[in-house]
């Protein structure tokens, strides 16, 4: 078969706009560019690349991620497989397969729907099922850690599907043995989730506890939790420009006890700080970021940060990936100077200059 009529039939196209397949809506096009929407679909196109010595990539809802202006010189691939399956566990719990390419939110809504506890708090976060596992997303006291049950992965080195249970996930905060020793040798094709039927809601986060009396539903919580998220500007939404972001740019420093030591002497003042062991620290960017001098709002050119919060940088006005890099790189710096703390990114920078 010609390498024309194989990218037919594989329903490859060429130089297809990343830029609108992002939250943050920047990046140039991609070389390649296929819809994988069943399993053999998603296995033959990382074979056809590997065959033409193409990159590729996999893309979810592009929530958490900065593609270079130059786009990707590649084959990427839009997680499109869909379905969910339930069945209930020994355990009374009820478990959720949902495949990778499933929208998070839509799924989330599912389980509160039918009464399932588990996800609630995370209502509202962009993206797909799929990218769910790999930074382990978190809101409002929750994290899907604390329910998953298995990831169901194509091994890229075996060229196999293999089962992880949450345990060999090695969840931490923000981050997962996808970010780490499977980081570019795995996708996530489907995930499961044991839930609670009739379960309580998980009230942890001072914010939905004020707002919310002890004894509120499911609901109520998903609808709290979408308004703060709303007056954020945390959920995707392409009509408000404060929501034009990959959502939190840099990850809550967590530092040793010796290194927090050393910044209480910088920084005598009263600050958020939440112990995570005897030896470790967590610290809040936002609060760093802004105490650096970087305030809600800022402009910097066509960027900027978030009127409603110091931790989104934003696609202002036709922002590129090099504005964004730059602003990243001055609220580091100034965040180095000011208090002695490395700010780390939370989304996946493209480009090999990006760092
Ligand atoms: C407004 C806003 C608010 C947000 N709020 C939160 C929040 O509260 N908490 C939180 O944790 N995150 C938050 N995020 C970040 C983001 O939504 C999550 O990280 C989300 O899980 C990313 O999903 P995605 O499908 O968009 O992934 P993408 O951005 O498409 O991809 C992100 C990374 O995951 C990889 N990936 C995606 N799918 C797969 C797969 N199937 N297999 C292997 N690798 C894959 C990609 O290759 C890439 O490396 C927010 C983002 C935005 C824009």
């Amino acid at each position: 078969m010609s390498n024309v009529h194989e990218q037919e039939t594989l329903h490859i196209r060429e130089q297809v706009e990343l830029a609108p397949l992002t939250t943050i809506q920047i990046g140039g096009p991609a070389r390649f560019f296929a819809a994988a929407r069943s399993r053999p679909h998603l296995v033959a196109l990382i074979d056809w690349a590997r065959r033409h010595d193409h990159n590729f990539f996999i893309l979810g809802g592009g929530s958490n991620l900065l593609f270079d202006d130059n786009g990707y010189d590649g084959l990427v691939i839009h997680m499109q497989l869909k379905g969910v399956t339930q069945q209930t566990t020994d355990r009374g719990k009820v478990r959720l397969r949902a495949a990778a390419g499933e929208n998070w939110d839509a799924f989330v809504a599912h389980c509160v729907t039918q009464n399932l506890a588990g996800l609630t708090c995370l209502s509202g976060i962009p993206g797909c099922v799929g990218a769910a596992p790999i930074q382990n997303i978190g809101a409002y006291g929750q994290e899907v850690a604390q329910t998953l049950h298995q990831v169901e992965i194509l091994d890229l080195d075996r060229n196999q599907t293999r089962i992880l249970d949450n345990r060999e996930c090695a969840f931490a905060y923000r981050d997962s043995i996808f970010k780490r020793a499977l980081r570019n040798r795995a996708v996530v094709t489907a995930v499961s989730f044991d839930l609670t039927p009739n379960g309580r809601p998980t009230l942890a986060y001072p914010d939905l506890v004020k707002r919310l009396g002890a004894d509120a539903t499911l609901t109520q919580v998903r609808e709290t939790v979408l308004a703060v998220r709303r007056e954020k500007s945390m959920v995707a939404d392409p009509a408000d420009p404060n929501a034009r972001s990959c959502g939190s740019f840099f990850t809550n420093p967590i530092i040793s006890a010796t290194a927090y030591a050393a910044f209480k002497t910088r920084c005598p003042q009263t600050h958020p700080a939440w112990p995570q062991d005897a030896d470790r620290v967590k610290l809040s960017a936002a609060w760093l970021i802004e105490r650096a001098g970087f305030h809600k709002g800022w402009v910097a050119g066509r960027a900027g940060l978030s009127e409603k919060h110091c931790l989104a940088l934003i696609n202002r006005n036709q922002a590129k990936a090099s504005d964004v890099i730059a602003l990243k790189k001055d609220i580091q710096r100034g965040v180095f100077e000011t208090f002695g703390i490395e700010l780390e990114p939370e989304p996946l920078l493209l480009s090999q200059g990006l760092n």
